[in-house]
């Protein structure tokens, strides 16, 4: 979320706004040079990952002495441990560790490095170019890999132009190491929404987080620009302004009216993209469901027919239920206490939102808080307000993976798929906890972490 700012009234705007092994060839591991891992011969390597405890296809039950075939950047079989490797297979040997899928972080900001205040936003977005936004991003997306986010969907810029498009490259031509990235680039509100604002009117030019569009056919232009720059999503901004109501729900001010909604959405899809709506109250999540957006961001409060739209459409839910509480103290202390009111709305929501059987994905707007921080805390807090350690998980993994389109690359561990697995110590189906201390983290058959 690029989140707030200051209104008149003090009333906050969220205008717009977290083993045992060995390994041999090809490793990332910590300190290794960052280059592209090479393989010299023709014929692709070939590794065998042996894992004690492998958390299966669903996330949800654990085969134990596991034997993952690993060939070039795909996994080729699962089967039981053999007892020798031929020659020239190098094998990973992980009996102490659980091995899982990757993870996936559906809503993140590789661009931003933490906005709990307004000021720490608009120094970022004035004093930084978007060089040094990108060489900051370039530390953003090790880490992130290093947490074991294996893919990120990285839902705008915060005004740093396309440059999540150059780091999306740079990370898969193998210049930088990083996780498989969705982007969203720029993203759009109306004018007038979306920081930074307040600063003197009589200089016209002051940069804003996100690109303004008001009008359909602006609209469709926007989405048509964004896209012909490689946006692989696009991201709309549709409310702000949240008012806390004594009957628990959270009203707002919509930005776009539903016929530029509309428009965005059917031009989004007719260009055979996603969209993304950050929507966190009443009458912006009821707007963004109405048009048919592919994801509901942060969804703060959900009224429960916007929840049966949900689910009968399929649209998601991406919670980043921990930035919100992240955020609250600091925000309150500067004149926005419905931080702090909508930390139990929140909670509220996703406990309707399980019960409901809304399709939920895993998304921690990581980038509005420090990447010093392990977005893997969300875990926890989603099991605290109703879901189940594998329920949590699975948002992570093969959910997640729906949610981008990717469900026949991650987010599982099968065959055919991307070599992107990670493993902990101790089981995350009984403690969701351990998340936080991944130790060893492949992507593409690579090893890019690993603490032995
Ligand atoms: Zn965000």
């Amino acid at each position: 979320m690029k989140t707030f700012q200051r209104s008149a009234t003090l009333l906050t705007i969220l205008s717009a706004g977290a083993l045992a092994c060995c390994v041999s060839s090809g490793s990332w591991a910590s300190n290794a040079p960052v280059q592209k891992p090479a393989n010299t011969s023709k014929a692709p390597s070939i590794s065998y990952l042996r894992c004690g405890t492998l958390l299966d296809e669903k996330s949800d039950r654990a085969q134990k002495n596991v034997e993952v075939v690993i060939e070039g950047e795909k996994i080729k079989e699962i089967r039981p441990v053999s007892a020798a490797a031929p020659a020239g297979v190098t094998v990973i040997a992980l009996p102490q560790e659980t091995c899982l899928p990757g993870l996936i972080d559906t809503h993140t900001h590789v661009l931003l490095q933490g906005d709990v205040t307004e000021d720490d936003y608009d120094r970022q977005i004035l004093k930084q170019s978007d060089s040094y936004r990108a060489i900051l991003a370039t530390q953003a997306v090790r880490k992130g890999l290093e947490y074991g986010f294996t893919t990120l969907r990285d839902l705008e810029t915060e005004g740093a132009g396309y440059s999540d498009v150059d780091i999306r490259n740079a990370i898969n031509a193998g210049i930088i190491p990083g996780p498989r990235m969705k982007v969203a680039t720029r993203a759009m509100d109306v004018t007038g929404a979306y920081p930074i604002q307040g600063y003197r009117w009589d200089w016209p030019d002051w940069p804003h987080g996100v690109q303004l569009v008001d009008g359909a056919d602006e609209a469709r232009k926007a989405v048509r620009e964004q896209i012909s720059h490689g946006a692989d999503w696009i991201k709309v901004y549709v409310d702000r302004s949240y008012v806390a109501k004594p009957d628990g729900t959270l009203d707002d001010v919509p930005t776009f009216t539903p016929e530029e909604l509309h428009a965005i959405v059917d031009e989004t899809h007719r260009e055979r993209r996603r969209i993304a709506a950050h929507a966190a109250a009443l009458h912006g999540v009821h707007n963004a469901v109405e048009a048919g957006v592919d994801s509901i961001e942060h969804g703060m409060y959900i009224a429960p027919e916007d929840m049966k739209t949900m689910v009968q459409k399929g649209i998601f839910y991406v919670p980043t239920l921990f930035v919100g509480e992240y955020v609250a103290e600091g925000r309150a202390a500067e004149g926005a206490p419905v931080w702090k009111q909508m930390i139990s709305i929140h909670g509220d929501t996703f406990k309707r939102a399980v019960q409901a059987g809304v399709k939920i994905a895993f998304g921690t707007d990581v980038g509005g808080f420090e990447w010093t921080i392990n977005p893997a805390k969300e875990f926890p807090l989603m099991v605290k307000y109703g879901m189940t350690p594998a329920q949590a998980l699975r948002s992570a993994t093969a959910n997640a993976a729906e949610l981008l389109n990717m469900q026949d690359q991650v987010g599982t561990i099968e065959p055919g798929k991307y070599a992107d697995i990670v493993a902990v110590s101790g089981d995350p189906l009984a403690d969701v906890n351990v998340l936080q201390n991944v130790n060893f983290v492949m992507k593409g058959g690579v090893v890019y972490k690993t603490s032995h």
